[in-house]
């Protein structure tokens, strides 16, 4: 979900931005009348995440799997006959395990703790870093099996790197204690097509020389993310997004309402008779929430019967089946007290026969 005040912003701006007489969509990305949209959207990022300034905010495009390679290459890559770099990963889901075969190509990247044993419902506990890594890589919050991290590894002086596209601005993060974050925008930030990289500015500048352009980071910090032509309109949805942010109290009142969202629905599921959730208690999501009723065909025709009701993107991740409530920053507690409603009915229907 977008929150709906955004959406009714970039319609009234649709064909005139600003005065400008022209849509987001026509500006060049050069012009006078985008540089404002484009500052505005790094001023307020740096604001909510209280970004120190020795990080570069970076807006770039592929995606955050575009940055499952590009931080193997630029922190861990060497030049053809030199040896192979280490780094270590901890595996908690299909996110960490896709940047895992990735990163493999480029790098020696250790497996130091996962938690496949148990369809990874769990965060396992995180090992030290070999003491020459590269960086140690974490994906923070586990889209689609539905764990997050609590407690961050220590790595020392090892650059800790995590994929936070699915948990940026949910709650409060100490962007500090991390050598790179990345996030695709599409969960909590706007709209596909464009990928937040925030990166300590010494990990800038080791790519091999090989490295094409556009997947070497200090290119796009050197130029301010114009190397190219950056996601224009996605970065312009974001910084409305932020505003909204803003707006509602930033990140604290944020966290407090997602909180409290995802206790809701959690403390449903645990008393239920029909459905359960996943996820050990410990390591639970406040973005992504999922649960079975432990028979297949019973989540199928809930699932249906959801639809039907307005309730709508539940299917769990297409790899793991089951059902998958996400409930991201614009969605209302109203949101989740009618799908807890509509459970309650479901299982009435279906438990006491
Ligand atoms: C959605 C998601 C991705 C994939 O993002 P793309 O922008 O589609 O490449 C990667 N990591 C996590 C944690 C995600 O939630």
């Amino acid at each position: 979900m977008l929150p709906l005040p955004v959406l009714e912003r970039a319609g009234t701006e649709m064909c005139d931005a600003n005065g400008t007489g022209q849509s987001v969509m026509e500006m060049s990305h050069r012009s006078k009348d985008f540089k404002p949209i484009i500052e505005k959207a790094e001023v307020l990022l740096r604001k909510i995440m209280v970004i120190p300034s020795n990080y570069k905010v970076l807006f770039l495009q592929g995606g955050a799997s575009t940055q499952f390679a590009m931080v193997p290459l630029n922190l861990a890559g060497v030049e053809p006959g030199e040896k192979r770099k280490s780094a270590s990963l901890v595996e908690t889901g299909i996110w960490a395990k896709k940047a895992l075969d990735e990163a493999l190509k480029y790098a020696d990247v250790e497996v130091r703790a996962s938690s496949k044993d148990a369809a990874y419902n769990y965060i396992p506990a995180a090992p030290a870093p070999n003491r020459d890594d590269s960086y140690y890589y974490i994906c923070l919050n586990n889209t689609i099996v539905g764990t997050q991290w609590d407690v961050l590894p220590e790595t020392g002086s090892v650059p800790l790197v995590a994929d936070i596209s699915s948990c940026i601005l949910s709650a409060p993060l100490d962007v500090s204690k991390f050598g790179i974050l990345f996030a695709g925008a599409q969960k909590n930030l706007g709209p596909a097509g464009v990928t937040v990289v925030i990166i300590r500015d010494d990990l800038l500048g080791r790519a091999p020389s090989w490295t094409p352009a556009m997947l070497r980071y200090e290119t796009h910090a050197n130029e301010g993310s114009m190397y190219n032509t950056p996601p224009c309109y996605p970065i312009y949805i974001m910084g409305l997004v932020l505003e909204w942010v803003e707006r509602e109290g930033g990140l604290p009142v944020i966290e407090r309402r997602n909180r409290e969202k995802a206790a809701f629905l959690y403390d449903y599921l645990d008393a239920s008779a029909l459905f359960r959730p996943v996820v050990q208690p410990l390591h639970r999501s406040i973005m992504n929430v999922p649960f079975i009723t432990g028979n297949d065909l019973l989540d199928k025709e809930f699932l249906a019967a959801a639809e039907k009701a307005g309730l709508v993107n539940l299917a769990g991740h297409r790899l793991v089946g089951g059902i998958r409530a996400s409930i991201y920053n614009a969605m209302p507690i109203e949101g989740v007290q009618k799908l807890v409603d509509f459970m309650k009915d479901f299982e009435a229907r279906h438990v006491s026969r």
